[in-house]
């Protein structure tokens, strides 16, 4: 149990941190500025300037792989991190070797690449300028994705924009099947805790 550190604190929509003591519910620490819970980092993380949108996807990405930022035992330092968000993957790679089976799986000609598919959405601006962004990559009105729910990933579609492909305040999710994406009655709205991944490609 690590005491009297401060911990960092990450609020991901607002790309900024807050330090803390570690609290008896660590998972239940809102931003003060969007009340989105947000990640204890370690005591280590040296947040990003709260504009660097790929420095942020870069310890989002980290984070949610697993990586925190805590001083090893020994050394006291937090170990070694990739400098930028493309270096992530190789790192990744080399911190989590994939295993003979997974390797067996790879399809050959992504044998070098790690591809992570699941994230959390990510709002980049505000309404109505607003765009979203899983793992780092674009996502589209309209655009397939699949979506955690009652324990399964269901295929859907990804709504950012109403008639008139006028933005609207906030995305929501419709029923898809293959390429068809169906009007339900009512959307359910998506946030940043919602668990979404890209289709298998
Ligand atoms: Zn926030």
């Amino acid at each position: 149990m690590i005491q009297g550190y401060l911990q960092h604190w990450a609020c991901f929509q607002c790309q900024k941190t807050f330090k803390g003591e570690l609290s008896k519910r660590p998972l239940e620490r809102l931003c003060p500025q969007c009340r989105t819970p947000m990640t204890n980092m370690g005591t280590d993380f040296k947040a990003p300037a709260q504009k660097n949108v790929k420095q942020w996807q870069k310890v989002r990405l980290l984070f949610q792989a697993g990586v925190k930022f805590f001083p090893q035992e020994g050394t006291q330092l937090p170990g070694e991190r990739p400098d930028t968000l493309a270096d992530v993957p190789a790192f990744l790679k080399k911190v989590y070797p994939p295993s003979a089976g997974e390797r067996l799986l790879e399809p050959a000609n992504s044998r070098n690449v790690v591809a992570p598919r699941e994230g959390r959405l990510v709002q980049h601006d505000q309404f109505p300028t607003q765009t979203y962004s899983l793992l780092g990559k674009t996502v589209q009105s309209g655009e397939a994705l699949e979506w955690f729910q009652d324990g399964q990933w269901l295929p859907i579609g990804f709504i950012c924009r109403g008639n008139g492909y006028k933005p609207i305040p906030h995305p929501y999710a419709l029923p898809r099947r293959a390429d068809a994406v169906f009007d339900s009655g009512s959307p359910t709205f998506l946030s940043s805790q919602d668990r979404l991944r890209w289709p298998q490609q």
